[in-house]
């Protein structure tokens, strides 16, 4: 099959075969075809608009050791440092005045965070500013606890499958960490209400493109509202300090699949992409991309929190990077919306 009839096929049915699929991932074609058919799909979902999540990464703590992370529990010469409730809520005043109408609290799995400690937190946040969503990144908990945060007000959640084929999992993870937790943990999310945000790190230590058929598969089954997907950036301090970077080019044309599959979809232009290419988010978003998550954090925990090597934004006030990132959005030809960037199925 031609390129052009492969992507109106995809199009179309939003699916393709395997080995399709892996033709539009390896393959030497056009990709500016691809590329250019997903900005169409957007434009008719989405328009222009680019929604703005502002993140605050408020702990790096983690119970964890996930081989590609540079916060995970065994680099002990990472500087932690968790965020108090009040330092939290001034974030959220301060991306509230900046036009933000969503919050993405994300961190490390830190047990000091119990039920209580972040239900308190989200609630206040609510509270404080009742027309925004709070959106939660901390890692997998117990349905019981989903459930009561939902009931302080959070309603989405980001929950990346990072793989999903379970021997690929077991490679990138310690023993104890399991794929089925992990998809356990999305499962319950969605029925008990969430919106749910998914994905995957591109270019991972012993990833192939068959590892990126069964995400693919797996997203069509689990339906994501929201689906983040990044280059894979190696961390010195970590288990895979010596494994190569993902690539760009192959995120981005993950990213045009994606918008293709998932024409609903809110997908990030991920900082990773900004990290390893300095127009990557720019390209991210015309190529189908249309959310970022600007900083909201301190600026004096940024570089903390330190998840792979050479991150951006770490040095700016959230001002600025407010700023900065507006300015890449309107030069690459799109716009950023002031609102809760709902997900239009
Ligand atoms: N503890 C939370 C948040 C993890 S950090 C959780 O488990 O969901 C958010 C995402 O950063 C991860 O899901 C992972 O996909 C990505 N990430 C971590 N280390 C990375 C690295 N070295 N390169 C690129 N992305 C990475």
């Amino acid at each position: 099959m031609e390129i052009c009839e492969l992507v109106d096929k995809l199009e179309n049915t939003r699916d393709l075969t395997d080995s399709e699929l892996k033709f539009l991932l390896e393959g030497d074609y056009d990709v500016e075809i691809l590329r250019s058919r997903a900005d169409i799909v957007r434009q008719k979902n989405y328009g222009r608009d680019v929604f703005v999540r502002g993140l605050i990464e408020f702990t790096n703590y983690c119970k964890n050791g996930c081989y590609y992370c540079g916060i995970n529990c065994n680099n002990k010469d990472a500087n932690r440092y968790r965020l108090s409730k009040s330092e939290i809520l001034e974030c959220a005043d301060e991306g509230y005045e900046l036009g933000f109408r969503t919050y993405v609290l994300q961190g490390g799995e830190d047990p000091y965070f119990t039920d209580e400690v972040l239900c308190d937190i989200v609630s206040s946040i609510k509270s404080a500013h009742p027309d925004c969503v709070v959106t939660l990144s901390v890692g997998e908990r117990s349905r019981e606890s989903y459930e009561k945060l939902y009931e302080a007000g959070a309603r989405r959640y980001l929950l990346r499958h990072e793989t999903a084929s379970a021997e690929h999992y077991g490679k990138l993870h310690p023993e104890k960490m399991s794929l089925d937790n992990r998809m356990k943990c999305l499962w319950d999310l969605k029925e008990i209400g969430y919106q749910v945000g998914s994905g995957f790190m591109v270019g991972s230590p012993y990833q192939t493109t068959e590892c990126l058929l069964e995400d693919l598969r797996f997203l069509q089954s689990l339906s994501p509202d929201m689906i983040g997907i990044g280059p894979f950036i190696s961390h010195e301090k970590s288990v895979f300090a010596q494994f190569p970077n993902g690539s760009v080019e192959l995120t981005l044309r993950l990213i045009s699949i994606l918008r293709l599959m998932f024409p609903y979809a809110l997908i990030p232009a991920t900082t990773a992409l900004g990290t390893l290419k300095a127009d990557g988010r720019e390209l991210g978003l015309k190529a189908g991309a249309n959310v970022v998550m600007p900083n909201l954090s301190p600026t004096a925990v940024r570089a903390k929190y330190d998840l792979y090597d050479n991150k951006i934004c770490t040095g700016e006030e959230s001002a600025q990077c407010v700023a900065c990132l507006g300015g890449r959005v309107k030069a690459a030809g799109y716009e950023i919306v002031v609102d809760q960037g709902n997900v239009k199925r």
